[in-house]
């Protein structure tokens, strides 16, 4: 038994000086907000974003649900609707949804609805103007419209009445870089929803550091012809739109980063299905992702590259 203690005392030490586990660093403070997505299934992808966050010791992470939507069918064409359109009900639970931004260090958005009282919209602002971290999963980047600043802090949007004329250029991944695309048309499609291949398009940038150049996540959606203000967009990692599929054939940039004043955004467009929330490559994007939105760094070490074999793939493009 002596023995024992011996050979295992170094070991223990050995292990809490890991950065990825449970003795690192103090707790960054997550706030995500939730309680209206045209994808029903966010009350799955939110608990498994908090349950991935939380096991590595490093994130706490509050929910917060905003009151529901009226019902009404999705309009596709045009803005989301505003609270003076919602039944008096619903107008009243508005009025006490006053979310305090101010003791979180980064925002995760699984949220796309009516639009946030004026209140609330001028405090998530401020937040990340004065740097507090955001990140947009998936239809967040559909959400807000005609908001402007939050369009300025997403980069790019699609749906919902967004026109290139109106709104701001599409990008592409194309010959080695971002290339705009301001061709006019409506904002926002997508191909067949299927098993894809990312491609890293900056490998030095640590929230991917480490991951093979190209991994496998499991049935996702790949947006294109997303447009936007897209000003100082670092493209982190794209997807081949396979257009035998209702794609565009080119390679979309999916994985972006950008500033808003002094925040950080780490905006991540993959995430349909709930199955592309258990993709190994999804959930260490998540994790790297939201620290470096939080406080500019990544302190996790690089992945196992093992961990990116177990999705399936059905199509595959080199990279351009
Ligand atoms: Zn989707």
């Amino acid at each position: 038994m002596k023995y024992f203690h011996i050979l295992l005392a170094p070991l223990l030490l050995l292990w809490g000086c890991q950065p990825s586990q449970k003795t690192a660093g103090p707790s960054i403070k997550v706030l995500l907000i939730e309680g209206q997505n045209n994808h029903r299934n966010w009350p799955e992808t939110s608990p498994l974003m908090k349950s991935t966050l939380e096991k590595t010791g490093r994130f706490e992470v509050t929910i917060t649900r905003t009151p529901p939507s009226d019902g009404r069918k999705q309009d596709f064409s045009a803005s989301q609707p505003l609270i003076a359109d919602m039944p008096e009900d619903l107008q009243q639970q508005w009025a006490t949804w006053r979310p305090d931004f101010t003791p979180y260090d980064v925002v995760i958005s699984n949220y796309n609805g009516v639009f946030w009282p004026e209140e609330v919209q001028l405090d998530f602002v401020e937040f990340v103007n004065n740097g507090g971290g955001f990140v947009p999963i998936h239809a967040a980047n559909n959400a807000f419209t005609n908001w402007e600043e939050y369009q300025k802090i997403i980069g790019v949007g699609g749906w919902y009445g967004r026109w290139t004329e109106k709104h701001g250029s599409k990008i592409i991944w194309q010959d080695g870089k971002m290339v705009l695309d301001n061709s006019p048309g409506k904002c926002g499609a997508h191909g067949k929803r299927q098993p894809v291949y990312i491609d890293n398009r900056n490998q030095d940038h640590p929230i991917i550091k480490g991951f093979p150049s190209t991994w496998k996540h499991p049935t996702d959606e790949i947006y294109y012809n997303m447009c936007g203000p897209a000003k100082g967009i670092n493209v982190v990692a794209s997807a081949y739109s396979d257009p035998d599929t209702g794609g565009s054939g080119k390679n979309q940039p999916i994985v972006i980063t950008l500033n808003y004043g002094q925040g950080r955004v780490f905006h991540n467009m993959l995430g349909h299905t709930t199955e592309a929330f258990t993709g190994a490559g999804f959930q260490h994007l998540l994790v790297r992702g939201t620290e470096w939105a939080a406080t500019g760094k990544v302190t996790f070490p690089e992945p196992d590259t093992a961990d990116f074999s177990t999705s399936t793939i059905v199509t595959k493009e080199p990279g351009a």
